[in-house]
């Protein structure tokens, strides 16, 4: 049998992403929207498509250009894929030789270490500050060709500051991605003002408020000339037709992303305090879920709702978040049951 000498070295320690086993449990782990699938791009697959013998658009110019008119930019400031992991792959895949350094802050999204890994770099961790804000001075200190963060921060839940983001994008040379996963949720973004700066690109994502995480669509937004760069590399038609569909249609129905926002803004207030009344220790969020320190230990709890049924992020081993979980914001209703449930736990240890 082959040992794992026959991988790239690069690749050779990954192990396989989080998939746990889920059945009909109440999935608070992921950060998707807790309303259910997007009505308008449902209401497009209801309606169904034809020529699927054809490849879709090349770069996916029906939804770039339904993008364009929702930010008032471009066309072309937009690269669309598969997902704003396709487009953080893209990258790394754009603007990284082999062996060049990434920095990226602790703790910060999993997948960011894997997708540099993946591309043959060298990651450089830096530690957020104690309140979880960005250490611009030892971010900047080693020579690095990509500075990658995400506002708000998963898992934290915080934006970072915005003077902080213009520090790095005027003190540093490479380019600095805004992954901006949950910036719906915020009252902060870059994603207008790529035009200032040559060197910002700032990502967004289908799968969270705009419910159709099943689809897998994301997309990066930058000036001309870096998006130009981005879409020469990018894999041709990897968005398939149907979930473009879907998406343009969903970007069209503003109404519904408001509606999650508003939904997720007023219950993390009550979950957060509701928290608190049963001795965690909340962080302060602007996404829609929260991380929170323990008051029992990470993993009993965790395993403890598994049992009953609700699915939440164990943080609790990671330096930086220990004995935090994370958990996202459901509606009333839910996070009346998540409480009911964890109040269950504390009890019974
Ligand atoms: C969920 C999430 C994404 C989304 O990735 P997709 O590939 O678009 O599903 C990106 N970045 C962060 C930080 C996330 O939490």
């Amino acid at each position: 049998m082959l040992t794992r000498d026959v991988m790239r070295s690069t690749v050779r320690e990954f192990e396989r992403y989080y998939n746990p086993k889920v059945g009909n449990a109440i999935r608070l782990d992921t950060n998707t929207n807790v309303f259910g699938s997007n009505p308008a791009a449902i209401e497009f697959l209801k309606r169904g498509i034809d020529g699927l013998d054809g490849y879709p658009n090349t770069y996916s110019d029906g939804l770039r250009s339904a993008l364009a008119d929702l930010y008032n930019l471009e066309t072309e400031n937009f690269v669309v894929g598969n997902g704003s992991d396709e487009m953080l792959d893209v990258c790394f895949k754009t603007f990284t030789e082999w062996k060049d350094t990434s920095t990226i802050p602790v703790p910060s999204y999993v997948l960011y270490n894997y997708f540099i890994a993946m591309n043959g770099g060298t990651t450089n961790f830096v530690d957020l500050t104690e309140d979880f804000q960005l250490d611009v001075d030892t971010m900047l200190k080693n020579k690095s060709k990509i500075i990658l963060v995400s506002s708000p921060n998963n898992p934290t839940g915080n934006s970072f500051r915005q003077k902080d983001i213009e520090e790095i994008l005027s003190r540093f040379n490479g380019i600095v991605i805004v992954d901006e996963a949950y910036a719906e949720y915020s009252d902060k973004s870059m994603a207008k003002r790529v035009n200032e700066f040559d060197n910002l690109i700032v990502l967004r994502t289908f799968s969270k408020v705009y419910a159709m995480a099943a689809m897998r669509v994301g997309y990066a937004i930058s000036n001309l000339n870096i998006a130009g760069m981005m879409n020469c590399v990018k894999i041709p038609y990897s968005l398939n037709k149907l979930s473009e569909g879907a998406a343009i249609a969903a970007v069209k129905d503003q109404e519904f992303i408001r509606r999650s926002v508003n939904m997720v803004k007023e219950q993390r207030l009550y979950l957060s305090n509701d928290l608190k009344k049963l001795g965690f220790i909340p962080y302060p969020s602007d996404a829609n879920f929260i991380m929170a320190k323990a008051p029992i230990d990470h993993t009993v709890l965790v395993n403890g709702l598994k049992k009953k049924n609700i699915i939440i992020r164990d943080f609790g081993d990671k330096r930086r978040t220990e004995n935090c979980i994370r958990v996202t914001v459901g509606t009333r209703e839910i996070n009346k049951i998540l409480l009911e449930k964890i109040a269950e736990v504390i009890e019974g240890c």
